[in-house]
Parts: C-alpha cells; structure tokens; sequence
C-alpha cells in the first residue's frame, strides 16, 4: 500500500480516538462486545481500541472503524488492517495454536 497519510491527520486521528475511548458510545461497545478479533471476554480494563483500518494506512477515529480488542490480538496485529491480519493468521495452522494452548493446560497442572 503505497497511500501515507499526513503526520496531521494521524495526529488528527488519535486525538479523536482518545476522546471517543471516553465516550459512553465506547464504554456500552467494550461492556457488550467480546474481542473483535478472538472473542475473549473483556472487562473494561483489558479492553484496548482497535482501528479495524489502521491510523497509519489512513483509516480514521469513527464508530464504524474502530472495535474493542484484547491486548495480545491488538499487540499482535501491529499497525496491519484487520484484512491484512487475518491473511496471515490464515496461514497459521490451527494444530499450532491447539497445541499451545495445551501446552498452557499441562503447565497449569503441574
Ligand atoms: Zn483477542
């Protein structure tokens, strides 16, 4: 993607993204809404703001761009679009992250 947004619309953009985290709009979103991404179950502490469409590639503060995320998928998807995230989880098989999660399980037990 080659289309740079300026230095003031991201700075635009974050400023807007910050004031909507206040918003009850936001507050009613994180407090019915799982992770967009894994499904988690968030309280309102954990639940960070995802821009589904990046800042950075151009996507901006509004209601329908933005959606509550965990901290790892948030962490994880970095500054990519959702699209662009879930391509590359694609290719991850599903036997990988089984297993990790296993391995979590028997760590719990011992
Ligand atoms: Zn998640």
């Amino acid at each position: 993607m080659s289309y740079e947004p300026t230095e003031e619309f991201q700075r635009a953009e974050k400023a807007k993204a910050r004031e909507l985290r206040k918003s009850r709009w936001w507050q009613n979103r994180i407090a019915s809404s799982p992770c967009y991404y894994c499904g988690v179950r968030l309280t309102a502490k954990e639940a960070t703001m995802d821009h589904i469409v990046p800042v950075c590639q151009g996507g901006t503060s509004t209601k329908g761009n933005v959606v509550p995320a965990c901290k790892a998928c948030n962490t994880a998807k970095k500054d990519r679009s959702a699209a662009e995230w879930a391509l590359e989880q694609a290719v991850q098989p599903l036997a990988v992250a089984a297993e990790l999660h296993h391995v979590g399980d028997d760590a719990q037990q011992q």
